[in-house]
Protein backbone atom coordinates (compact mmCIF):
# COMPACT_ATOMS: atom_id res chain seq x y z
CA UNK A 1 0.00 0.00 0.00
CA UNK A 2 2.40 2.58 0.78
CA UNK A 3 4.60 1.66 -2.30
CA UNK A 4 1.58 2.45 -4.19
CA UNK A 5 0.67 5.91 -2.86
CA UNK A 6 4.61 6.34 -3.64
CA UNK A 7 4.10 5.10 -7.04
CA UNK A 8 0.63 7.57 -7.00
CA UNK A 9 2.46 10.52 -5.76
CA UNK A 10 5.50 9.93 -8.31
CA UNK A 11 2.96 9.57 -11.83
CA UNK A 12 0.86 12.42 -10.65
CA UNK A 13 3.58 15.06 -10.67
CA UNK A 14 4.99 13.52 -13.79
CA UNK A 15 2.03 13.70 -15.77
CA UNK A 16 1.31 16.93 -14.27
CA UNK A 17 4.86 18.00 -15.39
CA UNK A 18 4.69 16.19 -18.74
CA UNK A 19 1.23 16.54 -20.33
CA UNK A 20 1.24 19.37 -22.72
CA UNK A 21 -1.35 21.80 -20.93
CA UNK A 22 -2.89 22.84 -24.54
CA UNK A 23 -4.11 19.01 -24.23
CA UNK A 24 -5.52 18.88 -20.81
CA UNK A 25 -9.41 18.43 -20.27
CA UNK A 26 -9.63 17.08 -24.57
CA UNK A 27 -12.29 14.32 -24.57
CA UNK A 28 -11.62 12.13 -26.90
CA UNK A 29 -14.68 13.44 -29.33
CA UNK A 30 -12.90 16.47 -29.38
CA UNK A 31 -9.64 14.85 -31.15
CA UNK A 32 -9.95 12.60 -33.85
CA UNK A 33 -7.60 10.34 -31.76
CA UNK A 34 -3.74 10.06 -31.60
CA UNK A 35 -3.81 6.40 -33.68
CA UNK A 36 -0.49 7.01 -34.92
CA UNK A 37 1.01 5.24 -37.56
CA UNK A 38 3.22 6.91 -40.37
CA UNK A 39 -0.35 8.62 -42.07
CA UNK A 40 -0.83 10.35 -38.57
CA UNK A 41 -2.00 14.03 -38.55
CA UNK A 42 -2.49 15.39 -35.30
CA UNK A 43 -4.82 18.04 -34.08
CA UNK A 44 -2.79 19.54 -31.98
CA UNK A 45 1.36 19.66 -32.51
CA UNK A 46 1.56 19.01 -28.80
CA UNK A 47 0.34 15.61 -29.15
CA UNK A 48 3.29 14.29 -30.87
CA UNK A 49 5.40 15.43 -27.86
CA UNK A 50 3.26 13.84 -25.12
CA UNK A 51 3.36 10.77 -27.18
CA UNK A 52 6.90 10.06 -27.69
CA UNK A 53 7.42 10.98 -23.46
CA UNK A 54 5.14 8.59 -22.21
CA UNK A 55 6.63 5.94 -24.99
CA UNK A 56 9.79 6.52 -23.04
CA UNK A 57 8.49 6.05 -19.69
CA UNK A 58 6.88 2.67 -21.22
CA UNK A 59 3.22 4.43 -20.80
CA UNK A 60 1.44 3.43 -24.04
CA UNK A 61 0.86 0.05 -22.77
CA UNK A 62 1.31 0.22 -18.93
CA UNK A 63 1.11 -3.29 -18.68
CA UNK A 64 3.05 -4.71 -21.22
CA UNK A 65 6.72 -6.13 -20.49
CA UNK A 66 9.14 -3.56 -20.88
CA UNK A 67 11.74 -5.68 -23.17
CA UNK A 68 8.68 -4.92 -25.97
CA UNK A 69 8.02 -1.25 -25.13
CA UNK A 70 5.74 -1.29 -22.42
CA UNK A 71 5.46 -0.10 -18.96
CA UNK A 72 6.39 -3.17 -17.24
CA UNK A 73 3.09 -1.97 -14.26
CA UNK A 74 1.29 -4.41 -12.55
CA UNK A 75 -2.73 -4.71 -12.32
CA UNK A 76 -2.48 -2.02 -9.09
CA UNK A 77 0.00 0.21 -10.45
CA UNK A 78 -2.31 0.24 -13.65
CA UNK A 79 -5.46 0.90 -11.65
CA UNK A 80 -3.46 4.22 -10.20
CA UNK A 81 -2.19 5.58 -13.14
CA UNK A 82 -5.34 5.36 -15.34
CA UNK A 83 -6.94 7.63 -11.83
CA UNK A 84 -4.56 9.60 -12.23
CA UNK A 85 -4.78 10.30 -15.83
CA UNK A 86 -8.42 10.56 -15.04
CA UNK A 87 -7.81 12.61 -11.85
CA UNK A 88 -5.66 14.90 -14.15
CA UNK A 89 -7.62 15.42 -17.38
CA UNK A 90 -4.60 13.93 -19.30
CA UNK A 91 -5.70 12.61 -22.66
CA UNK A 92 -4.35 9.19 -23.60
CA UNK A 93 -1.54 9.49 -25.61
CA UNK A 94 -2.08 6.51 -27.73
CA UNK A 95 -5.40 4.39 -29.22
CA UNK A 96 -5.28 2.15 -31.39
CA UNK A 97 -5.90 -1.66 -32.69
CA UNK A 98 -2.43 -2.14 -32.08
CA UNK A 99 -2.91 -1.74 -28.61
CA UNK A 100 -6.05 -2.87 -27.79
CA UNK A 101 -5.65 -5.99 -30.18
CA UNK A 102 -2.70 -7.22 -32.23
CA UNK A 103 -0.87 -6.42 -29.76
CA UNK A 104 -2.67 -8.37 -27.07
CA UNK A 105 -2.74 -11.36 -29.50
CA UNK A 106 0.61 -11.29 -30.11
CA UNK A 107 1.82 -11.62 -26.82
CA UNK A 108 -0.23 -14.45 -26.43
CA UNK A 109 0.65 -16.17 -29.72
CA UNK A 110 3.48 -14.28 -31.21
CA UNK A 111 6.99 -15.90 -31.90
CA UNK A 112 9.90 -13.84 -30.04
CA UNK A 113 11.13 -12.67 -33.09
CA UNK A 114 7.81 -11.05 -34.09
CA UNK A 115 6.91 -9.98 -30.78
CA UNK A 116 10.52 -7.84 -31.07
CA UNK A 117 9.34 -6.48 -34.74
CA UNK A 118 5.95 -5.71 -34.00
CA UNK A 119 5.08 -4.75 -30.31
CA UNK A 120 7.84 -1.55 -29.86
CA UNK A 121 6.76 -0.02 -32.95
CA UNK A 122 2.70 -0.46 -31.84
CA UNK A 123 4.11 1.35 -28.45
CA UNK A 124 6.12 4.05 -29.90
CA UNK A 125 2.51 4.54 -32.43
CA UNK A 126 4.94 4.47 -35.45
CA UNK A 127 2.58 1.79 -36.98
CA UNK A 128 -1.52 1.95 -37.10
CA UNK A 129 -3.18 -1.38 -37.93
CA UNK A 130 -6.48 -2.61 -39.15
CA UNK A 131 -8.41 -5.67 -39.24
CA UNK A 132 -8.72 -7.89 -42.17
CA UNK A 133 -11.43 -10.39 -40.84
CA UNK A 134 -14.99 -9.66 -43.30
CA UNK A 135 -15.61 -10.65 -46.48
CA UNK A 136 -18.62 -9.85 -48.62
CA UNK A 137 -19.88 -13.30 -47.79
CA UNK A 138 -18.60 -13.61 -44.27
CA UNK A 139 -19.33 -11.89 -41.68
CA UNK A 140 -21.37 -13.35 -38.47
CA UNK A 141 -20.40 -16.29 -40.33
CA UNK A 142 -16.79 -15.79 -40.34
CA UNK A 143 -15.73 -18.75 -40.79
CA UNK A 144 -16.33 -18.92 -44.88
CA UNK A 145 -14.25 -16.54 -45.35
CA UNK A 146 -12.38 -16.96 -48.88
CA UNK A 147 -9.52 -15.14 -49.66
CA UNK A 148 -7.06 -17.47 -50.90
CA UNK A 149 -3.23 -18.33 -49.57
CA UNK A 150 -1.24 -20.47 -51.96
CA UNK A 151 1.94 -21.90 -50.41
CA UNK A 152 4.93 -20.47 -52.81
CA UNK A 153 7.98 -21.79 -50.94
CA UNK A 154 8.86 -19.08 -48.10
CA UNK A 155 5.96 -17.10 -48.58
CA UNK A 156 1.77 -17.00 -49.39
CA UNK A 157 0.22 -15.78 -52.45
CA UNK A 158 -2.80 -13.92 -51.08
CA UNK A 159 -5.74 -12.73 -53.27
CA UNK A 160 -9.23 -11.78 -52.41
CA UNK A 161 -11.35 -9.12 -50.96
CA UNK A 162 -12.10 -8.17 -47.40
CA UNK A 163 -14.77 -5.45 -46.84
CA UNK A 164 -15.57 -3.09 -43.49
CA UNK A 165 -11.86 -2.73 -43.04
CA UNK A 166 -12.04 0.65 -40.89
CA UNK A 167 -9.23 2.96 -41.41
CA UNK A 168 -7.62 0.67 -43.74
CA UNK A 169 -6.73 3.92 -45.95
CA UNK A 170 -4.94 5.30 -42.82
CA UNK A 171 -3.18 1.81 -41.73
CA UNK A 172 0.45 0.91 -42.24
CA UNK A 173 -0.22 -3.15 -41.76
CA UNK A 174 -3.20 -5.12 -41.46
CA UNK A 175 -3.99 -8.54 -39.07
CA UNK A 176 -5.51 -11.12 -41.39
CA UNK A 177 -7.71 -13.83 -41.72
CA UNK A 178 -7.55 -16.23 -44.93
CA UNK A 179 -7.95 -19.40 -46.38
CA UNK A 180 -4.34 -21.81 -46.56
CA UNK A 181 -6.48 -24.98 -47.02
CA UNK A 182 -9.47 -25.24 -49.24
CA UNK A 183 -10.17 -28.53 -48.78
CA UNK A 184 -10.53 -28.61 -44.46
CA UNK A 185 -13.31 -28.40 -42.28
CA UNK A 186 -14.12 -24.60 -42.65
CA UNK A 187 -12.87 -23.31 -39.50
CA UNK A 188 -9.90 -25.43 -39.81
CA UNK A 189 -8.28 -24.26 -43.42
CA UNK A 190 -7.87 -20.85 -41.74
CA UNK A 191 -4.59 -18.93 -41.35
CA UNK A 192 -4.36 -15.71 -39.02
CA UNK A 193 -1.60 -13.59 -40.82
CA UNK A 194 0.20 -10.06 -40.83
CA UNK A 195 0.28 -8.02 -43.99
CA UNK A 196 2.64 -4.75 -44.98
CA UNK A 197 -0.29 -2.49 -46.59
CA UNK A 198 2.92 -1.40 -48.68
CA UNK A 199 3.37 -4.80 -50.00
CA UNK A 200 2.70 -4.77 -54.43
CA UNK A 201 -1.09 -5.74 -54.76
CA UNK A 202 -2.64 -4.03 -51.72
CA UNK A 203 -5.18 -1.65 -52.35
CA UNK A 204 -8.08 0.30 -50.54
CA UNK A 205 -11.30 1.47 -51.59
CA UNK A 206 -13.12 3.75 -48.80
CA UNK A 207 -17.05 3.53 -48.55
CA UNK A 208 -19.00 6.74 -47.67
CA UNK A 209 -21.22 6.42 -44.48
CA UNK A 210 -24.41 7.92 -43.64
CA UNK A 211 -22.90 9.43 -41.00
CA UNK A 212 -21.24 11.70 -43.76
CA UNK A 213 -17.98 10.25 -42.73
CA UNK A 214 -15.64 6.78 -44.10
CA UNK A 215 -13.98 5.35 -42.00
CA UNK A 216 -14.62 2.09 -43.83
CA UNK A 217 -12.83 0.50 -46.72
CA UNK A 218 -13.00 -2.31 -48.94
CA UNK A 219 -9.00 -4.17 -48.84
CA UNK A 220 -8.36 -5.80 -52.48
CA UNK A 221 -5.52 -8.39 -52.60
CA UNK A 222 -4.02 -9.27 -55.54
CA UNK A 223 -1.51 -11.77 -55.62
CA UNK A 224 0.42 -10.23 -52.92
CA UNK A 225 3.44 -11.97 -51.47
CA UNK A 226 3.77 -11.98 -47.84
CA UNK A 227 6.48 -14.26 -45.87
CA UNK A 228 5.48 -16.99 -44.11
CA UNK A 229 7.42 -16.06 -41.02
CA UNK A 230 4.47 -13.40 -40.84
CA UNK A 231 2.08 -16.23 -39.58
CA UNK A 232 0.91 -16.31 -36.15
CA UNK A 233 0.91 -19.87 -34.34
CA UNK A 234 0.33 -22.53 -37.19
CA UNK A 235 -0.83 -22.67 -40.38
CA UNK A 236 -4.56 -23.62 -40.68
CA UNK A 237 -4.63 -22.95 -36.86
CA UNK A 238 -5.83 -19.31 -37.38
CA UNK A 239 -9.34 -19.82 -35.89
CA UNK A 240 -7.82 -19.99 -32.15
CA UNK A 241 -5.93 -17.20 -32.70
CA UNK A 242 -8.84 -15.25 -34.35
CA UNK A 243 -10.67 -16.04 -31.65
CA UNK A 244 -8.87 -15.27 -29.21
CA UNK A 245 -8.73 -11.61 -30.93
CA UNK A 246 -12.29 -10.83 -31.11
CA UNK A 247 -12.09 -11.21 -27.25
CA UNK A 248 -10.09 -8.55 -26.77
CA UNK A 249 -12.09 -6.51 -29.32
CA UNK A 250 -15.47 -7.45 -27.93
CA UNK A 251 -13.89 -5.92 -24.60
CA UNK A 252 -12.45 -3.10 -26.09
CA UNK A 253 -15.41 -1.70 -27.89
CA UNK A 254 -17.59 -2.35 -24.81
CA UNK A 255 -15.20 -0.48 -22.56
CA UNK A 256 -15.34 2.32 -25.39
CA UNK A 257 -18.76 3.03 -25.86
CA UNK A 258 -20.32 1.69 -22.98
CA UNK A 259 -18.88 3.33 -20.48
CA UNK A 260 -19.33 7.07 -21.69
CA UNK A 261 -15.77 7.14 -21.86
CA UNK A 262 -15.20 9.77 -24.85
CA UNK A 263 -18.43 11.86 -23.51
CA UNK A 264 -17.66 15.52 -23.32
CA UNK A 265 -16.68 16.78 -19.98
CA UNK A 266 -20.02 18.20 -19.17
CA UNK A 267 -22.89 15.61 -17.87
CA UNK A 268 -25.64 14.90 -19.63
CA UNK A 269 -28.19 16.34 -17.10
CA UNK A 270 -26.11 19.89 -17.00
CA UNK A 271 -26.50 19.60 -21.07
CA UNK A 272 -30.09 18.56 -20.81
CA UNK A 273 -31.02 21.14 -18.43
CA UNK A 274 -29.78 24.07 -21.40
CA UNK A 275 -32.31 22.32 -23.53
CA UNK A 276 -35.27 21.75 -21.28
CA UNK A 277 -34.42 24.15 -17.93
CA UNK A 278 -34.32 23.91 -14.60
CA UNK A 279 -36.95 23.72 -12.10
CA UNK A 280 -37.29 25.96 -8.86
CA UNK A 281 -35.48 23.64 -6.71
CA UNK A 282 -32.20 23.15 -10.07
CA UNK A 283 -33.14 19.79 -10.92
CA UNK A 284 -34.11 19.03 -14.65
CA UNK A 285 -37.43 20.36 -15.50
CA UNK A 286 -38.88 17.45 -17.18
CA UNK A 287 -39.48 14.67 -14.85
CA UNK A 288 -40.12 12.23 -17.26
CA UNK A 289 -36.57 13.17 -19.22
CA UNK A 290 -35.39 13.26 -15.45
CA UNK A 291 -35.73 9.32 -14.39
CA UNK A 292 -34.49 8.17 -17.64
CA UNK A 293 -31.10 10.06 -17.30
CA UNK A 294 -31.08 8.52 -13.53
CA UNK A 295 -31.53 5.05 -14.99
CA UNK A 296 -29.08 5.80 -18.04
CA UNK A 297 -26.43 6.88 -15.29
CA UNK A 298 -27.25 3.92 -12.47
CA UNK A 299 -26.62 1.44 -15.33
CA UNK A 300 -23.59 3.35 -16.95
CA UNK A 301 -22.19 3.50 -13.22
CA UNK A 302 -22.78 -0.19 -12.74
CA UNK A 303 -21.88 -1.28 -16.50
CA UNK A 304 -18.83 0.83 -15.89
CA UNK A 305 -17.60 -1.08 -12.31
CA UNK A 306 -18.29 -4.44 -13.91
CA UNK A 307 -16.32 -3.37 -17.02
CA UNK A 308 -13.32 -2.47 -14.98
CA UNK A 309 -13.44 -5.44 -12.96
CA UNK A 310 -12.86 -7.54 -15.99
CA UNK A 311 -9.89 -5.33 -17.31
CA UNK A 312 -7.98 -5.54 -14.04
CA UNK A 313 -8.10 -9.68 -14.32
CA UNK A 314 -7.16 -8.93 -17.99
CA UNK A 315 -4.16 -6.56 -17.07
CA UNK A 316 -3.39 -9.36 -14.69
CA UNK A 317 -2.98 -11.96 -17.40
CA UNK A 318 -6.66 -13.35 -17.75
CA UNK A 319 -7.41 -13.25 -21.45
CA UNK A 320 -11.20 -12.37 -21.74
CA UNK A 321 -13.31 -15.26 -22.27
CA UNK A 322 -16.83 -15.48 -23.58
CA UNK A 323 -18.43 -13.19 -20.80
CA UNK A 324 -16.86 -10.23 -23.78
CA UNK A 325 -19.89 -11.13 -25.17
CA UNK A 326 -21.80 -10.02 -22.61
CA UNK A 327 -20.01 -7.09 -22.20
CA UNK A 328 -19.75 -6.40 -26.01
CA UNK A 329 -23.71 -6.81 -26.20
CA UNK A 330 -24.68 -4.61 -23.32
CA UNK A 331 -22.60 -1.89 -23.29
CA UNK A 332 -22.98 -1.27 -27.23
CA UNK A 333 -26.79 -1.60 -26.82
CA UNK A 334 -26.58 0.90 -23.62
CA UNK A 335 -24.71 3.45 -25.98
CA UNK A 336 -27.51 3.50 -28.39
CA UNK A 337 -30.14 4.16 -25.21
CA UNK A 338 -27.11 7.08 -24.46
CA UNK A 339 -27.27 8.27 -27.94
CA UNK A 340 -30.89 8.29 -28.22
CA UNK A 341 -31.73 9.84 -24.74
CA UNK A 342 -29.61 12.64 -26.21
CA UNK A 343 -31.22 13.12 -29.25
CA UNK A 344 -34.87 13.43 -27.13
CA UNK A 345 -33.02 16.26 -25.20
CA UNK A 346 -31.86 18.08 -27.46
CA UNK A 347 -34.80 17.61 -29.81
CA UNK A 348 -34.97 19.30 -33.31
CA UNK A 349 -31.13 20.71 -32.19
CA UNK A 350 -29.95 17.34 -32.80
CA UNK A 351 -31.05 17.04 -35.88
CA UNK A 352 -28.55 19.37 -38.00
CA UNK A 353 -26.04 18.11 -40.93
CA UNK A 354 -23.61 21.23 -41.30
CA UNK A 355 -24.62 24.89 -41.83
CA UNK A 356 -25.30 27.99 -39.27
CA UNK A 357 -27.93 27.37 -37.23
CA UNK A 358 -26.20 24.51 -34.98
CA UNK A 359 -23.55 24.52 -32.87
CA UNK A 360 -20.88 22.17 -32.82
CA UNK A 361 -21.62 20.22 -29.84
CA UNK A 362 -24.72 19.61 -31.41
CA UNK A 363 -23.88 18.20 -34.91
CA UNK A 364 -21.78 15.70 -32.69
CA UNK A 365 -24.62 14.73 -31.09
CA UNK A 366 -26.18 14.28 -34.98
CA UNK A 367 -23.33 12.24 -35.97
CA UNK A 368 -22.42 9.63 -32.92
CA UNK A 369 -26.42 8.80 -33.10
CA UNK A 370 -25.76 8.27 -36.59
CA UNK A 371 -22.37 6.20 -35.44
CA UNK A 372 -24.08 4.21 -32.70
CA UNK A 373 -25.99 2.44 -34.96
CA UNK A 374 -23.18 0.25 -36.37
CA UNK A 375 -22.28 -0.28 -32.48
CA UNK A 376 -24.09 -3.22 -32.43
CA UNK A 377 -22.92 -4.29 -35.84
CA UNK A 378 -19.22 -4.29 -35.55
CA UNK A 379 -16.86 -6.94 -33.61
CA UNK A 380 -20.06 -9.28 -34.19
CA UNK A 381 -23.80 -8.78 -34.27
CA UNK A 382 -25.93 -8.60 -30.93
CA UNK A 383 -27.57 -11.20 -31.96
CA UNK A 384 -24.05 -13.73 -32.73
CA UNK A 385 -23.15 -12.31 -28.86
CA UNK A 386 -26.51 -13.80 -28.00
CA UNK A 387 -25.86 -16.95 -29.63
CA UNK A 388 -22.29 -17.17 -28.08
CA UNK A 389 -23.82 -16.14 -24.39
CA UNK A 390 -26.19 -18.89 -24.71
CA UNK A 391 -24.07 -21.72 -26.08
CA UNK A 392 -20.90 -21.13 -24.27
CA UNK A 393 -21.91 -19.04 -20.99
CA UNK A 394 -25.28 -20.50 -20.21
CA UNK A 395 -24.49 -24.11 -21.89
CA UNK A 396 -27.44 -24.28 -24.01
CA UNK A 397 -28.08 -26.69 -26.83
CA UNK A 398 -27.61 -25.84 -30.50
C1 LIG B 1 -18.57 0.24 -37.43
C2 LIG B 1 -18.09 -1.06 -37.98
C3 LIG B 1 -16.73 -1.33 -38.05
C4 LIG B 1 -16.26 -2.55 -38.59
N1 LIG B 1 -14.92 -2.74 -38.72
C5 LIG B 1 -14.47 -3.89 -39.23
C6 LIG B 1 -13.06 -4.09 -39.41
O1 LIG B 1 -12.24 -3.21 -39.11
N2 LIG B 1 -12.63 -5.25 -39.94
C7 LIG B 1 -13.50 -6.26 -40.28
O2 LIG B 1 -13.04 -7.32 -40.70
N3 LIG B 1 -14.85 -6.11 -40.16
C8 LIG B 1 -15.35 -4.93 -39.66
N4 LIG B 1 -16.70 -4.74 -39.53
C9 LIG B 1 -17.62 -5.76 -40.06
C10 LIG B 1 -18.39 -6.52 -38.98
O3 LIG B 1 -17.56 -7.38 -38.27
C11 LIG B 1 -19.54 -7.25 -39.69
O4 LIG B 1 -20.40 -6.28 -40.25
C12 LIG B 1 -20.32 -8.11 -38.74
O5 LIG B 1 -19.56 -9.22 -38.31
C13 LIG B 1 -21.64 -8.64 -39.36
O6 LIG B 1 -21.41 -9.24 -40.60
P1 LIG B 1 -22.25 -8.81 -41.89
O7 LIG B 1 -22.22 -7.32 -41.99
O8 LIG B 1 -21.74 -9.61 -43.03
O9 LIG B 1 -23.76 -9.21 -41.56
P2 LIG B 1 -24.42 -10.64 -41.72
O10 LIG B 1 -23.52 -11.68 -41.14
O11 LIG B 1 -24.84 -10.81 -43.14
O12 LIG B 1 -25.69 -10.51 -40.79
C14 LIG B 1 -26.92 -9.91 -41.24
C15 LIG B 1 -27.94 -10.06 -40.12
O13 LIG B 1 -28.20 -11.46 -39.87
C16 LIG B 1 -28.01 -11.76 -38.49
N5 LIG B 1 -27.44 -13.09 -38.35
C17 LIG B 1 -26.43 -13.63 -39.07
N6 LIG B 1 -26.15 -14.87 -38.63
C18 LIG B 1 -26.96 -15.11 -37.58
C19 LIG B 1 -27.14 -16.21 -36.69
N7 LIG B 1 -26.41 -17.32 -36.79
N8 LIG B 1 -28.07 -16.11 -35.70
C20 LIG B 1 -28.84 -14.97 -35.58
N9 LIG B 1 -28.71 -13.89 -36.41
C21 LIG B 1 -27.80 -13.96 -37.39
C22 LIG B 1 -27.04 -10.70 -38.00
O14 LIG B 1 -27.16 -10.53 -36.59
C23 LIG B 1 -27.48 -9.49 -38.79
O15 LIG B 1 -28.56 -8.85 -38.15
C24 LIG B 1 -17.19 -3.53 -39.03
C25 LIG B 1 -18.58 -3.27 -38.95
C26 LIG B 1 -19.03 -2.04 -38.45
C27 LIG B 1 -20.52 -1.78 -38.41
Amino acid sequence: MADLSKYRSEIGSWLEANCPSDLLGLSMTAIEGPWGGKKWVPDYDSQRAWLERCADKGLTAPTWPTEYGGGGLDKAEAKVLSQEMRRLRVPPPLIGFGLTMIGPTLLQFGTEEQKREHLPRITRGEIRWCQGYSEPGAGSDLAALQTRAVDDGDAFVISGTKVWTSYADKADWIFALVRTDPDAKKQEGITFILIDMDDPGVSVSPILLISGSSPFCETHFEDVRVPKSNVIAQINGGWTVAKALLGHERSMIAETFGTGAGQRRQTMADRAKGYVGADAEGRLADPALRERLAQLELDTRAFSLTVQRSTDAAKAGHNPGPESSIFKMYGTELNQRRQELLVSMLGPNALGWEGPGFEEAELSVTRDWLRSRGNTIEGGTSEVQRNIVAKRVLGLPD
